[in-house]
């Protein structure tokens, strides 16, 4: 995986790129959450679920399925609760493609299994075929040599490149009101 708080940072990114009304502080919370969920699966190791099966790390939760299903309870739990001018579509799409761009990075890793994308329908695990990201191996230390390769490769492939993105829109969206 890349660091949690790399997919947090990606995820919340492109959420500003693509949604130019204003929302409270929690709606980037419940975002950022989104997009760490998918590894939670690395408790399943303290319950005995096996390496490499579909419960395994990269396994169900980071299925299309899962972000679909996650998102749409996201979206209900936000839609009912929470102040919000977004309909309950446009959440759900939004809160599963928060889910998914976990998995979307973690395919773009060079370590690690491979993503389970169709489970529970299938554990083949899937990789994009390039992969430029270092993968973070599990309680990897920040600050070591390691730790700091890492946090460099993610800068370079994730941070710099959402950033860039987030800047597009934010010209795309002055250039539209201007006209
Ligand atoms: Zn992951």
């Amino acid at each position: 995986m890349p660091t949690i708080f790399t997919h947090a940072v990606f995820a919340t990114v492109l959420g500003k790129s693509a949604i130019s009304k204003t929302v409270l502080i929690w709606f980037w919370v419940i975002t950022a959450l989104c997009a760490m969920i998918p590894d939670a699966d690395v408790i399943g190791y303290s319950f005995g679920v096996e390496r490499g099966s579909m419960f395994a790390h990269r396994g169900f939760t980071h299925s299309i399925a899962f972000a679909l299903v996650f998102g749409a309870i996201v979206a209900f739990f936000v839609h009912k609760f929470l102040p919000t001018n977004l309909t309950l579509i446009k959440l759900f799409v939004y809160f599963s493609l928060v889910t998914f761009s976990h998995s979307f990075l973690d395919m773009l890793t060079n370590g690690g299994p491979g993503v389970a994308l169709f489970a529970p329908l299938s554990n083949q695990r899937f990789f994009f075929p390039w992969r430029p990201v270092e993968v973070s191996p599990i309680g990897v230390g920040f600050f070591s040599r390691r730790g700091l390769i890492v946090i460099f490769s993610e800068i370079i492939w994730v941070w710099l490149p959402a950033f860039l993105f987030f800047l597009l829109a934010i010209i795309i969206r002055k250039i539209r009101k201007k006209s």
